[in-house]
């Protein structure tokens, strides 16, 4: 049985997570400030962390900062909870390594689904550098630097099929722009944040019936299509 601490300020918010978590056969704990869930970790490790970003005194931003610094908590994984209106946050955290996020206000079915859902991409392992992927119709052979569509080759760039490739090999992880700059950049012309939009939409265009397997998430980047979405 999985055990999750909920990092949350607001009382009834942080008792609604933790009814519905037991409620689908989770065990949970609280804690109100980043100060008591720090001091909670040295007793406990969980599972998982819901971490709310806006917290008093230290902010969640900050305890994910320091949870990802300490080689002890560094592999927790994190769901955020922000405000509607911090895409900036959202990117912050998600390249300081959270796995996920939900913007309030939320529904605390929908927090145990991803919760679940991270808990079970962590179970499995990345496809190996060389090993093939196959998702509907579309093929990736990542030693021939070959992409089928329906069978047909498509003609991606170097860097499109790296992009691809990256974000195939963890199906339903986001990835901000960032994040994929740092990790497609090539021996060819440097890739731009600005240019990750440019190869996603070639990419997309590419890859025809296909295309909806990457999505957008609006002010932050983009991910594969998560099998159980
Ligand atoms: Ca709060």
């Amino acid at each position: 049985m999985a055990h999750v601490l909920v990092v949350e300020d607001e009382p009834d918010i942080a008792e609604l997570v933790r009814y519905t978590l037991e409620q689908h056969g989770y065990t949970a704990a609280c804690a109100a400030s980043g100060e008591e869930a720090l001091a909670s970790l040295r007793t406990r490790l969980p599972d998982l962390i819901v971490l709310d970003l806006m917290l008093p005194g230290m902010d969640g931003l900050e305890v994910c900062r320091l949870l990802k610094h300490d080689a002890r908590t560094a592999n927790l994984p994190i769901v955020m909870l922000t405000a509607r209106d911090s895409e900036a946050d959202v990117v912050v955290g998600l390249e300081l390594g959270a796995d996920d996020y939900l913007t309030k206000p939320f529904s605390p079915r929908v927090l145990v689904a991803r919760i679940k859902a991270v808990l079970r991409r962590r179970q499995v392992p990345s496809p190996a550098e060389n090993e093939v992927i196959v998702r509907d119709q579309l093929v990736i052979h990542p030693g021939r630097h070959q992409v089928l569509v329906a069978g047909q080759v498509a003609a991606l760039t170097p860097t499109e099929f790296r992009i691809l490739h990256l974000l195939a090999r963890r199906p339903g992880w986001v990835f901000t722009r960032a994040q994929i700059v740092a990790r497609v950049q090539g021996e060819e012309a440097a890739v731009t944040e600005r240019a990750v939009d440019v190869h996603i939409v070639a990419l997309r265009r590419k890859l025809g019936p296909c295309a909806g397997l990457i999505e957008t998430i609006r002010g932050v980047g983009y991910r594969f299509k998560a099998p159980e979405d």
